[in-house]
């Protein structure tokens, strides 16, 4: 006879995270019950029906990861079955949920659909749609590649649209591309938070942001994506003078290009430690989130240098970005700035990458795992069910053989990945 009894798993026995006080608490048990954690703790109650038990002794729970910078509409661009290969990927690594920074909010509607329907394997994407700039649009090129990766909001008007059709199409947040006039952009955060969408910004250019990061922090932006970000904002006083006069004047695109090279050669030395402080500072105030994609730029470097000829010149400016990236980063790990873990791409494994990138500068292994789960859930507004390992949140688990807070390399020892309750990857 069919009963409506729901399905129950135990996780017996498992070491299991608790991310907010930084420790395991030791031989565990998780009940879940359909798609949620039901209960935890020593010899958890066991209802009429005898759940399926699962043997984690000597395991680590951790809970499922976030990606928070990636753009899997790419993926679309490639055959079928390798779309499906990696986005099945990402959930057998323990990577269950994607935090998507651009792409068609259509390409990415139908994705999310298709996963959850489970027509295929693949992660829970919190996507945000289109990257939204003032025109003429820095990715134009790219639109004919993705139509609508990236749109133009050159008014009110627009911007109270575009918020309009991605909160319809179901995105979980904003992602802002380069120029914006101000008055347009505080009108779209007003739009956005009407819409609770949080707003992330990628300030573009090296050095001639229309929306620094002071400004976007006084404007209540709170993240902002890739190392090199600050730049502007922290050069040492004249440089500061001088760039400050090139963009209040829109002057000759030349002198722009001009001081950019002059800023590149001069690297870390352009930079004011104090300002950064200072940057940092307010960063902490206003709880602003970083997410400094420093893989993506070591992907650059290679790829430079496997070129049959590579450009000596280019090669430098991407070492250059590097260094720039770097400090940055390490300044936010040290003041403890909550980092994101992000490898701006669409491959399971550089999420690992990044991670072993930010471990080398500083951040410590409870960090970073931080930044792949509680703070994108936090930043996202959907902590109340993903983030930790907690009753009443979904099942989305990652167990692993070896302990991650010994080592991040131990991030990549898969046991058991839970999505929504559901047996994704067991070993
Ligand atoms: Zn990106």
């Amino acid at each position: 006879m069919e009963t409506d009894s729901k399905k129950q798993i135990l996780l017996k026995n498992v070491n299991i995270l608790d991310v907010d006080k930084g420790i395991f608490r030791n031989n565990q048990d998780i009940l879940i019950e359909d798609n949620l954690i039901k209960e935890m703790g020593k010899d958890s109650h066991v209802g009429e029906e005898s759940p399926m038990e699962i043997d984690c002794s000597q395991k680590f729970a951790i809970p499922g990861l976030f990606e928070c910078h990636a753009h899997l509409a790419a993926l679309t661009l490639q055959p079928d079955e390798i779309k499906k290969q990696i986005l099945k990927e990402f959930v057998v690594k323990g990577i269950i949920q994607v935090r998507d920074v651009g792409g068609p909010v259509k390409t990415l509607k139908s994705m999310k659909d298709s996963i959850s329907n489970r027509e295929f394997i693949g992660p829970v994407i919190f996507y945000a749609g289109p990257m939204l700039e003032k025109g003429p649009l820095t990715w134009e090129e790219q639109n004919k590649i993705l139509p609508g990766i990236t749109v133009a909001i050159n008014s009110k008007q627009d911007a109270k649209n575009i918020i309009q059709e991605i909160s319809n199409e179901g995105s979980s947040l904003v992602k802002i591309f380069g120029k914006f006039d101000e008055d347009v952009i505080k009108y779209l955060l007003i739009e956005a938070k009407e819409h609770n969408l949080p707003v992330t910004i990628d300030p573009g250019d090296k050095l001639f942001h229309s929306i620094p990061m002071d400004l976007g922090i006084d404007l209540g932006i709170r993240c902002f994506e890739h190392g090199k970000a600050p730049w502007p904002v922290v050069l040492k006083d004249d440089l500061k003078a001088e760039h400050d006069n090139l963009i209040s004047i829109k002057a000759d695109p030349k002198d722009k290009q001009t001081f950019t090279e002059k800023i590149l050669s001069l690297g870390i030395e352009s930079i004011s430690l104090t300002k950064l402080r200072q940057l940092i500072d307010k960063m902490l105030d206003h709880d602003v989130h970083f997410c400094p994609t420093l893989h993506v730029v070591k992907c650059m470097q290679m790829q430079e240098q496997k070129s049959k000829e590579p450009n000596k010149g280019e090669l430098n400016k991407i070492k250059i970005l590097d260094e720039i990236n770097i400090l940055f980063t390490r300044e936010m790990i040290k003041q403890n700035v909550k980092i994101l873990v992000g490898q701006d791409g669409v491959m399971p494994e550089f999420t690992f990458n990044e991670m072993e990138l930010l471990k080398e500068n500083g951040l410590s292994e409870l960090e970073i795992i931080k930044g792949a789960t509680i703070y994108p859930a936090q930043w996202l507004g959907i902590a109340d069910q993903l983030g930790s390992i907690s009753p009443n949140k979904k099942a989305s688990i990652l167990i692993l053989n070896k302990n991650p807070l010994e080592g991040i390399q131990n991030m990549k020892t898969a046991h058991l990945v839970l999505q929504n309750g559901k047996i994704v990857f067991q070993e």
